[in-house]
């Protein structure tokens, strides 16, 4: 992975990170729209399978044009490794998956998109994995008291859709902590701009691409961003990283990847068998969009602002909601872990 995180600005990341062209490389990523990759003997390809070497081979495990857009997220993030998908539900669901299986439980807040309300209250609810729902504002024993001993993740949205309530990092990260399991954070309101997880506690990032990364409603998208930090060693929790996996001819994760077990797994497992990966042409879309990702953010949330404080003037208007106001009950949390408040209100007319 690219180190441009230590030595760049976000600015100059959005533009240049992912893509390092040497001489007579296009300057743009290209699209490399291409299902295959080709190599000259099968003892290539198999090394490559094996996880013995590292390429593309097949689109649906890792794209080019996909990388580098997984390269940008992560360094703007401050990860080790991403994974681009197909949307952020996808994104979303390929955390849950490569953490959980059948008789496992999570816990989130109950503050997150409907999407994946449905996703954690329905749809996993009818594979086995089970979700308890918290109010992200309960006290730190509260949301502790909902952990159980097959529970494998907590979650949380770092600026809440549609409620746009600020999470309280360092308090869900002291309940991931005492409870011994990843802290995942759905950060695609504030994107990497305006909010970096892993500087609070966050152990991974999930996004939607298809909102302020993306910013044109042009493409789909979603990425799953590690840090790298969580101890899957020394946890119990999670034999499928830290025992052999017979998908894998016994590969043992944690022992072949290191810190980048994870990201690792849900690339060579997740995503080989359920198949979310992001089109290259999206990736390309995102990639570029993610250009001006920086100004974008800066300029939604100066608008936001204004926009806010007219409608909370306005004779009409009973209340609006949105963390960058002085009546709002989120300021100091907003003030602590958001730069600015992005472009997101809500507000409701009198009557
Ligand atoms: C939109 C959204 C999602 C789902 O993303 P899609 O790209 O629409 O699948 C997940 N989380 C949040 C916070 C969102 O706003």
């Amino acid at each position: 992975m690219t180190n441009m995180d230590k030595k760049y600005h976000q600015q100059t990341i959005a533009v240049q990170g992912g893509w390092e062209p040497k001489n007579g490389d296009p300057r743009i990523a290209p699209i490399v729209q291409s299902t295959t990759f080709k190599y000259d003997t099968a003892q290539e390809l198999s090394d490559l399978f094996d996880l013995k070497a590292a390429g593309h081979f097949y689109t649906r495990l890792s794209n080019p044009t996909a990388e580098v857009l997984e390269k940008k997220m992560a360094a703007l993030e401050g990860g080790i490794g991403a994974m681009a998908t197909s949307s952020g539900q996808s994104a979303v669901a390929a955390l849950v998956m490569n953490l959980c299986d059948a008789g496992d439980h999570i816990v989130t807040s109950s503050a997150i998109y409907g999407g994946t309300a449905n996703l954690f209250g329905h749809s996993f609810k009818k594979l086995g994995i089970e979700a308890t729902f918290v109010d992200m504002d309960a006290g730190e024993e509260e949301i502790f008291a909902a952990v159980r001993p097959n529970t494998k993740l907590l979650f949380a949205e770092s600026l809440s859709n549609p409620s746009v309530r600020v999470l309280d990092f360092e308090k869900f990260a002291r309940v991931a902590r005492r409870a011994g399991i990843p802290f995942a954070v759905d950060n695609t309101f504030p994107t990497p701009c305006l909010c970096r997880p892993f500087d609070f506690g966050a152990n991974m990032v999930v996004h939607s691409l298809s909102k302020y990364a993306d910013g044109h409603a042009c493409s789909l998208g979603g990425i799953l961003v590690d840090k790298g930090d969580f101890d899957f060693a020394s946890s119990e929790k999670f034999p499928a990283l830290t025992r052999p996996d017979e998908s894998y001819h016994g590969l043992v994760y944690t022992e072949a990847f290191g810190n980048a077990a994870f990201i690792t797994k849900a690339r060579t497992h997740i995503m080989r068998d359920f198949g979310m990966m992001i089109s290259p042409f999206n990736a390309w879309l995102t990639n570029l969009n993610l250009e001006t990702l920086p100004l974008r953010m800066q300029k939604h949330s100066e608008n936001a602002q204004k926009v806010a404080e007219y409608l909370e003037g306005h004779p009409k208007v009973e209340w609006v909601n949105y963390p960058g106001l002085k009546s709002s009950k989120y300021r100091e949390l907003a003030k602590k872990y958001l730069s600015a408040c992005s472009g997101v209100m809500t507000f409701g007319p009198k009557g």
